[in-house]
Order: C-alpha cells, then structure tokens, then sequence
C-alpha cells in the first residue's frame, strides 16, 4: 500500500484520482484551497480511514508532520479555466495561478526530494499555445504570448515544467510532465466558463448556445477516466522518469461541430450565437499521442457521444 498526495485532489480530475486510489486502499493525502475545486467532489471519500481532506494552499510549503512516508505526488493543483467572466477561471485568479504552478511546483519538488517519492506534474497542452503546427507532439515549443491574458496560465506551467526538469537534472527527482489536452467528464465545475460546461448548461435550459468566433477552431476532447489512466500509467511507468507526454484525445473537432454534438444529445432546442473570440484564443488543439501508445501502452478509450452522454446526466442531476 502506497501513500499518494494529490494536490488540487478536489478538483474536477484530481477528485477522480482520488476515487481511485482510495479505492485500490493506498493512504491518500488530498491538499486543496478550494480556489477551483469543492468539497463536494470529494464528500463521499470523507468517511473513509484511508482518505484525508487538508484545506491548504501548496503555494505554502506542506510540513507534513502527520505521514511517515509519501511515495507519490501527482501536483494538479491550479485553476485551469480560461474564461474571463468565470469566477473559478485563471484569469480571475491570475496571482494564485502564477504561484501555484511555479512556487508551489517548487514546493512539491522539494517535498518529493525530502520524502523520497516520486513526481507528476500536471501541465496542459496550454504550453503550446496558438499553435503553428498539428498535431502536437512534445517537441514542438509552442506560440505562447509571455504577456496576453493566458499567460498567467500558460506561462506559469511552462516554468513549472522548467523546474521539475530541473529537479530531475540536477536532484535526481523522480518526476515526469504531462501534458494534459482538453478534458471533460462529471465533476467539471458548473461555474466554469468552458466550452463544455457552457454548451451543456445551455443545452439543457434550450438558451441560444454562445459560440466564440466562427467556431472554426478545433478542440480534441478527452474523457476523464481515460484522462485518469493515462496519468496513472505516466506515473507508475519506470522509463517515464524525466520524460514529457500528452495525455488527450486526437479526435479533433470544430467548436461549432462539438456544440451541435450536444445540442443533438440534449435533445435541445437551443440556437446557435455567434460572439467575439477571445484574445489569444487557439485556433487548433490535436495531441500526437504517438510517445503516451508507446512508453505507456496507453490510448484513450471513450468516444465522444459516451462520455458527453455520462456528463449530460451528471449536469442534470446537479444543475
Ligand atoms: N468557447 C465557445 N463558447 C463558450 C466557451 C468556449 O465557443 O461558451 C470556445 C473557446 O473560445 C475555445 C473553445 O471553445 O475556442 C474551447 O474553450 P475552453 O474554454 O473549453 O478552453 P480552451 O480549450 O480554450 O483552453
């Protein structure tokens, strides 16, 4: 049995890594400040004896005066929504995002040296930015602005990722990166700004379906148990130490397909509207998984029409 922190463990896909090796019976430290995540994602595993919630900001060095041991430390935890009038997004949060990924990415490097244990750091297909080439594979470098309004994010990870390098380099930590693409599942949070949670909100209440831009741009959507599994193999492959990896799905769509998609699953009688594209806003997203089939023998799983079906339902039981 393991002892595995998860920090940003009451988010949207920390919670589901939480499910799971509470489950499997390894000691689960779950360290959040609630900034994206709620309580609610994790309330079913509070009674559990395996199972520890700790309200902390790892922005804060953790002290760990309660465990013995830790063996693995999955680092998820920021904001990871991009949407301007979201209250739980990046850009409402830009001081937080900005320290979580960079010192708090130095804290639980730190941590992971003075323990022992090994290290994922969670980044995001974010670090290439607008990209000028597609699919993207990890070593393409990006198109990311150091000072538009993502850059709080993007930025932010990509130094996050300079420091677990530099950790594995110089420290010897056990740490690998990766990237995780578009995700979605039950658990998103229903205050958030993203395509997902909007269309879906909007579906269901048949108001007009907002998109931004023509719609034109492209988006591969992965679901969260593959997101899950993916993260664990990354984790628990020997070889992937030091090692950088998409985690997403290559089914690329347009934005304006991925909305009818729902409409037509929701049985929505929903418009479509068409409103101003966001400053910086990708134009592309597709993962080359090509390294994730290979070092992990891991590829997603879960079409498209299923998984939005199983978050369609999770959105109406909560909304
Ligand atoms: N988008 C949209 N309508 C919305 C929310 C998002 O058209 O209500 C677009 C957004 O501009 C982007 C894509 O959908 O091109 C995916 O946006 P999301 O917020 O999910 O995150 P991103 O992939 O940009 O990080």
């Amino acid at each position: 049995m393991k002892t595995i922190l998860i920090s940003g463990g009451a988010g949207f896909i920390g919670s589901h890594l939480c499910d799971f090796a509470t489950e499997r019976g390894d000691t689960v430290i779950c360290l959040d400040n609630l900034i994206s995540g709620t309580e609610k994602n994790v309330a079913h595993l509070l009674s559990k004896k395996n199972f520890n919630f700790i309200n902390f900001d790892v922005s804060q060095p953790f002290l760990n005066r309660k465990f013995s041991k830790i063996d693995e430390i999955y680092h998820l935890a920021s904001p990871a929504d991009p949407n301007a009038h979201s209250r739980v997004s990046y850009i409402a949060h830009p001081f937080e995002t900005m320290k979580v990924n960079s010192i708090g990415t130095w804290n639980m490097c730190d941590l992971a040296l003075k323990t022992g244990a090994r290290l994922l750091f969670a980044s995001t297909s974010e670090i290439y930015g607008d990209p000028e080439k597609s699919p993207q594979d990890e070593n393409y470098r990006g198109n990311v602005s150091t000072t538009g309004p993502r850059s709080v994010y993007d930025e932010s990870k990509r130094f996050g990722e300079t420091i677990v390098a530099a950790f594995v380099r110089e420290k010897a930590m056990d740490g690998r990166i990766v990237r995780i693409f578009n995700t979605y599942g039950p658990r998103m949070n229903v205050n958030e700004g993203r395509a997902v949670v909007n269309f879906i909100k909007e579906a269901l209440e048949n108001k007009p379906l907002t998109i931004y831009g023509s719609g034109s741009q492209t988006r591969s959507f992965c679901y969260v148990s593959d997101q899950v599994e993916g993260l664990i193999n990354a984790m628990e492959t020997e070889s992937a130490k030091g090692e950088v990896i998409n985690i997403g799905n290559p089914d690329e769509k347009t934005i304006l397909e991925f909305a009818k998609t729902i409409k037509r699953l929701t049985n929505s009688e929903s418009e479509i509207s068409y409103n101003d594209l966001p400053q910086d806003d990708p134009k592309q997203r597709k993962p080359d998984i090509q390294k994730a089939r290979v070092l992990l023998g891991w590829q997603p799983k879960v079409n498209l029409e299923t998984g939005l079906l199983e978050t369609i339902n999770y959105f109406k039981k909560v909304l």
